[in-house]
């Protein structure tokens, strides 16, 4: 007999649903899986009632963090058409792959509800209401994925902060992830001296920094006219992150540092031509810009 929407299935052991989502959700495409425990939120109590995942959809029980790596290498060509196209695809991956999360938990008995990626239709809107409705940074971290940096940005062992989340919530109770307890931000300063519109300010009383939201939206919609949006410079230049291993770039934050210097003094400077011949095509330059661009 066909199972309804809202049966569970008969015998389903929580274990064993969890070891089934990891796979499912492995198999998609993500690269990250983490659980939380909808009691995260109320515990922890930092985030308004109104945007806590029972305020979104009532039966949740657990959020199912999923993140995507982006890899290093192209991230690090920002601002600039490849990390632009990069970004529009790990954000259309995260929403399919919680879309047919959602629709494979809805088969199996448990109502389901995904969060998008982003959740504003426009940098104005944002520059307006500076929130989306959910914030999947702090899903990422009650979820066990990472810790929250000087950034603001959501650290992970795996991919430092070059990773893209997205959240599913579940009517279904699984074990949530242990939280990672250990700070992985090192406090390097090195989002705040990259950022090229000085928004992340360190403070002494805890490791986020403040972000100057306007600041950053800003930049982002310069970078929207000039068709190269986003400006992820924080997340290019954060040292955290296995994936510098696999790029065996280690000591390359001399080079992340003194970059906008040398490229005023120099703009054909040899050590980042691999870097600067990716950014002279497929969008303008800054001052290409016309009104009505
Ligand atoms: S995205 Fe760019 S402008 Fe915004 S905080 Fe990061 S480095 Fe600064
Ligand atoms: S760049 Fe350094 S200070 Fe900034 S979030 Fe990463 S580790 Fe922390």
């Amino acid at each position: 007999m066909k199972k309804g929407p809202h049966e569970k299935p008969p015998g389903a052991d929580p274990g064993e649903l969890k070891r089934r989502i990891i796979e499912f959700c492995i198999q998609q495409g993500a690269d990250l899986v983490g659980f939380a425990s909808v009691d995260r939120w109320d515990e922890e109590g930092s985030v308004p009632p109104e945007f806590r995942p029972r305020a979104l959809f009532p039966d949740t029980e657990t959020v199912i963090v999923l993140g995507i790596g982006m890899p290093l290498p192209i991230v690090e060509t920002t601002p600039s058409i490849l990390h632009k196209e990069l970004y529009d695809t790990a954000n259309i991956e995260l929403d399919q792959i919680a879309f047919r999360l959602v629709r494979f938990l809805n088969k199996l008995g448990y109502p389901s509800y995904y969060f998008t990626r982003d959740g504003y239709g426009s940098l104005k809107v944002l520059k307006k209401r500076m929130a989306a409705a959910f914030g999947h940074v702090k899903a990422g971290y009650f979820a066990g994925l990472g810790t929250i940096g000087l950034s603001n940005n959501l650290l992970t062992p795996e991919f430092g902060s070059r990773v893209r989340l997205i959240s599913v919530f579940t009517s279904a109770r699984l074990e949530p992830s242990p939280m990672i307890e250990k700070e992985l931000c090192i406090r390097c300063l090195a989002c705040v001296k990259c950022c090229p519109k000085q928004a992340i300010k360190p403070r002494k009383d805890r490791i986020v920094g403040d972000l100057d939201k306007i600041a950053c939206t800003e930049m982002a919609q310069e970078l929207t006219r000039r068709r190269c949006y986003p400006c992820g410079i924080c997340t290019k230049v954060c040292p955290i992150g296995a994936d510098r291993k696999l790029y065996k770039q280690k000591s390359v934050m001399k080079k992340y540092l003194r970059e906008s210097e040398a490229l005023a003094a120099d703009p054909d400077d040899p050590a980042y031509r691999t870097w600067t011949h990716v950014r002279k095509y497929g969008a303008w330059r800054k001052d290409e810009l016309k009104e009505d661009d």
